[in-house]
């Protein structure tokens, strides 16, 4: 089944509403978009990262009978009385995997092993460690508490218990959980298709030769792999020179085989800015200008039913505006969450001077004290900087005086999903 595409007015602005907040902005993006992929079940194996279609409940109790803790003895608890203990010992043992299929008498014990379940008649065990063992008896001290070192049957999950809803992004710590309580399959949606397009005269391929005017498209590689963590699947559709129609015929190609569309460059209103003249003319485009620095021109729009994201040219731009709106969008069009990444107040390293009206993103990376370094420069060229930080300072939109120790929001990439 494929679900309903988007509406044609799913990237309008309000009316009136001229420079976007980047809060305005999230939210139009999260309560216009919604999952564009079918469905597929797939078993195990392959679920890590995948987002679920269908809610995960539990088939069978986790653990499924009562068992052991530890390696040692078990017995009824009503069987003991005060002081130093003495039982002695049925014959056989419990071990993982094979049980005792007896019962053991009030006032006598059986070996049992870690992960056996609980004979009949068992409800608590003693440590090997802290018994002595001779003649077909164990001693120990007094004071172990009912149900010592047993693991109750359902302790951890309840058959039925629903473990995840639809929507999310199954981890392998998760696949471990439904492994437990004895699935072997989910219905997970299909990856997002998204196509990665380069549009200037300037660019080439990294490796081709060339003249001192050119340079080399960093924007491509860098979105491919940054699709790819994120369990999309990246597809490469090479580059377009500033030409209405080469770019038209690349955007028409694309729009055949991929879910969604990221490019970079040419998304202002400059004269060699086809991407967001060629949207306007014949797409279906909102040009946002956004309240942002690294950012400002995004170009959102769809193109033959394809929603398209048109991320400014300059790296470290392309690449803030990629982890704040194209990550909880396509999360979204993923069948996913709107994801919301993870901030930690910690304190400044950096003396800052913040203009009202926009937010900003600086690279950042964390001392050996904590403290949010910010990266020297603040060219959106300056592609290092993306290398030398371990995440982002993000500074609100109002204006801002900070000192050193000032706190400050920082985001590891980590929470970005890098
Ligand atoms: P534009 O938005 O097309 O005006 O590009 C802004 C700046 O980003 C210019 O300096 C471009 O040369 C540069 N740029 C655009 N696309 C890329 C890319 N794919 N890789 C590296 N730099 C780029
Ligand atoms: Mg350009």
């Amino acid at each position: 089944m494929q679900p309903p595409r988007l509406t044609d007015d799913c990237f309008a602005l309000p009316p009136g509403v001229n420079w976007t907040p980047v809060d305005t902005a999230l939210e139009l993006l999260r309560t216009r978009l919604t999952g564009v992929v079918a469905s597929e079940v797939l078993p195990l194996a392959q679920l890590s990262g995948r987002v679920l279609a269908q809610p995960l409940a539990a088939v069978r109790d986790n653990p499924p009978t009562a068992n052991s803790a530890v390696d040692g003895f078990g017995f009824a608890h009503a069987s003991l009385g005060t002081g130093v203990q003495v039982l002695s010992l049925v014959d056989g043992r419990s071990a993982a995997g094979t049980p005792f299929a007896g019962t053991v008498p009030l006032g006598q014990a059986i070996r049992i092993l870690t992960g056996a379940q609980l004979p009949g008649g068992v409800d608590s065990v003693v440590m090997q460690e802290d018994v002595t063992e001779q003649d077909g008896q164990i001693a120990f001290h007094g004071g172990i508490k009912p149900g010592a070192n047993a693991r109750k049957a359902g302790e951890d999950v309840i058959a039925t218990t629903v473990l995840f809803q639809p929507g999310h992004k199954l981890q392998p710590q998760d696949i471990a959980l439904m492994a437990a309580v004895g699935l072997a399959q989910a219905e997970v949606f299909k990856p997002l298709r998204v196509g990665v397009l380069s549009t200037g005269d300037e660019l080439l391929a990294a490796g081709a030769s060339a003249r001192p005017d050119q340079i080399f498209d960093a924007n491509r590689p860098m979105l491919l792999a940054i699709l790819r963590r994120w369990g999309m699947q990246a597809v490469d559709l090479g580059h377009a020179r500033d030409d209405t129609d080469l770019l038209r015929d690349g955007l028409n190609r694309a729009a055949q085989t991929v879910d969604a569309i990221l490019t970079s460059g040419g998304a202002s209103a400059g004269q060699e800015d086809h991407l967001s003249a060629i949207l306007q003319a014949e797409g279906e485009v909102h040009s946002w200008r956004i309240a942002l620095k690294p950012g400002r021109p995004l170009a959102l729009g769809l193109w033959c039913g394809v929603p398209i994201f048109g991320l400014p040219g300059n790296p470290v731009a392309a690449f803030v505006c990629t982890l704040i709106f194209a990550r909880p969008a396509l999360s979204v069009l993923a069948g996913g969450m709107w994801t919301e990444p993870q901030a930690f107040q910690v304190p400044a390293a950096f003396t800052k001077s913040k203009k009202p009206g926009r937010r900003e993103y600086l690279r950042a990376r964390l001392d050996g004290d904590g403290h949010a370094q910010a990266y020297h420069s603040e060219g959106s060229g300056r592609i290092s900087g993306l290398s030398w930080a371990d995440g982002l300072v993000e500074l609100g939109d109002d204006a801002r005086e900070i000192r050193v120790g000032d706190p400050v929001a920082y985001y590891p990439y980590g929470s970005f999903g890098l």
